[in-house]
């Protein structure tokens, strides 16, 4: 059944005003009249894909002006309504919005080029405006949807930008939901054997440990309550394919060592009630050794908060329960999306920003071609998992994976960079090369009669910062030295 504007209406909560919903229903005439007469190769018209992208912004909560600049997003390219006809219609913030979105689409390479125009297309829209990849978020879920009616060709190239492109921006904005099903869509297309294995995998799991999750949820609901905590949800949560196609190629296929296949997730009003939760389920069930996890005292370095523990249940099945509040989820499940919602972000809250902003730096430093040129180090910078690490006044520092003291050296300030001579990890010395684990602590030694950085270290240090700082410092004493020299001549 294709879907209709009443459908987007109930979509929105009682958050949206009636001013709001005028606002949708005169951009949705505005796009249905735009559209009439084009249709989708699934066969629906063409504004029911406005109305499927307007309606995955709904469901993220977002500003009435993003859901909005949604349902005209296809608009100027599709049809003869002009940037300027809708700046006049709905002014010029959503004009704009739907202007950023058409120009990620227009990309004129094939091939690397093509790979290359298009992240470095996605990275400036996204320095300068995040809302703009809201909505090309949804529009490429929707598309991914309906890829199934597009020729094989097109079906390939689209997954491999969203795996390469799309979801380690997800990813990377902790939108994990969106990661999530990006990775499983482009995954189904791109290795079809592997999914329907892993598909297989993760059905029979369920088969199988289904009885025993229903049993522990009554359960579960049933202690909670007793013990006063009446305001709490649970429900079943299935492993991402991808993800599970991921952990099987880390354990060598061995499954017997993935315990997350299915897990249940309760959602709690408070933190006190998250550990609350915990002792009440340990009270219940032997937890598993090593397997109780608090990313609430310390998230992941993508800022997932949850407490996890494994159990066995009375019947000797392992069941793993992750337990959150509600904040938490939200964000875990949607990110930077999550601090939009309603209303827009408080910037100076949002940890993203950081990430965001550092992009737009990186993105007035490099032309196309050093893009180009950069581009191993910069998907290392923006994509890799991050660590953190800890320095010893307590600082917190988020670096790539394997980054090394001197990356944290540079990160601090370039001159402790420049003059660092020895480290110390967890207390003890080590090499300024060895990769940091994330929660080492890490000091560095600095030797303030140090006058560069020694040029082996751009051999191993894996920030695109630290690689640039060193460099700058090496080329500052060789035209330094230059100087003195012709200083002695003259
Ligand atoms: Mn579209």
């Amino acid at each position: 059944m294709a879907l209709t504007f009443h459908d987007l209406m109930t979509c929105l909560d009682a958050r949206y005003t009636a001013d709001d919903l005028a606002l949708l229903k005169r951009a949705y005439e505005f796009a249905a009249t735009a559209h009439a007469g084009q249709f989708r190769l699934t066969g629906d018209p063409y504004v029911v894909h406005e109305l499927e992208v307007a309606k995955k912004l709904a469901k993220l909560k977002l500003p009435v002006e993003i859901i909005a600049a949604g349902l005209l997003h296809d608009i100027s390219e599709d049809t003869a309504v002009t940037i300027e006809d809708l700046e006049r219609e709905f002014g010029a913030d959503i004009a704009g919005m739907v202007s950023s979105v058409t120009k990620l689409k227009k990309i004129k390479y094939r091939g690397v080029d093509r790979y290359v125009e298009n992240l470095r297309k996605m990275f400036i829209a996204m320095a300068q405006d995040v809302r703009v990849i809201f909505i090309k978020f949804a529009d490429r879920m929707h598309n991914l949807e309906t890829l199934y009616a597009q020729p094989e060709a097109k079906r390939i190239r689209i997954a491999q930008e969203v795996m390469e492109i799309y979801a380690p921006i997800a990813g990377r904005l902790g939108m994990g939901d969106y990661r999530g099903n990006f990775e499983d869509f482009a995954f189904k297309y791109l290795h079809p054997k592997e999914y329907a294995w892993t598909e297989h995998l993760l059905q029979e799991r369920v088969k199988k440990f289904g009885p025993a999750l229903q049993r522990a949820l009554k359960n579960v609901e049933f202690e909670a309550r007793k013990n006063g905590i009446s305001q709490i949800t649970i429900h079943g949560r299935l492993k991402h394919c991808y993800s599970l196609h991921r952990k099987l190629v880390k354990y060598k296929n061995d499954i017997s060592k993935i315990y997350d296949l299915v897990a249940l997730r309760i959602v709690v009003p408070d933190v006190p009630s998250c550990y609350a939760i915990l002792g009440i389920l340990h009270g219940m069930y032997n937890p598993l050794p090593g397997r109780i996890k608090d990313y609430i005292a310390q998230p992941k370095p993508n800022g997932y908060q949850s407490l996890h523990t494994t159990v066995f249940d009375e019947q000797g099945s392992i069941l793993e329960f992750q337990i959150r509040t509600e904040t938490m989820h939200e964000e875990n499940e949607f990110g930077v999306a999550a601090h939009w919602k309603y209303k827009g972000t408080d910037k100076h809250k949002d940890r993203h920003v950081k990430w965001l902003s550092e992009l737009a730096q990186i993105q007035k430093e490099l032309s196309t071609s050093d893009f180009m040129q950069h581009l191993n180090e910069l998907k290392l910078d923006m994509f890799k998992d991050r660590i953190f690490v800890f320095t010893p006044q307590g600082d917190v520092i988020d670096l790539p994976e394997d980054s090394t003291p001197i990356d944290l050296a540079y990160s601090i300030h370039s001159e402790i960079g420049n003059k660092a001579v020895q480290t110390r990890v967890n207390g003890e010395i080590a090499t300024l090369d060895k990769p940091l684990k994330s929660g080492d602590m890490c000091e560095i030694i600095t030797d303030k009669n140090r006058t560069a950085p020694n040029e082996q270290w751009l051999k191993s240090v894996k920030t695109r910062h630290a690689r640039e700082k060193i460099k700058d410092a090496l080329r500052g004493t060789k035209t330094g030295l230059w100087t003195s020299l012709m200083k002695r001549v003259r």
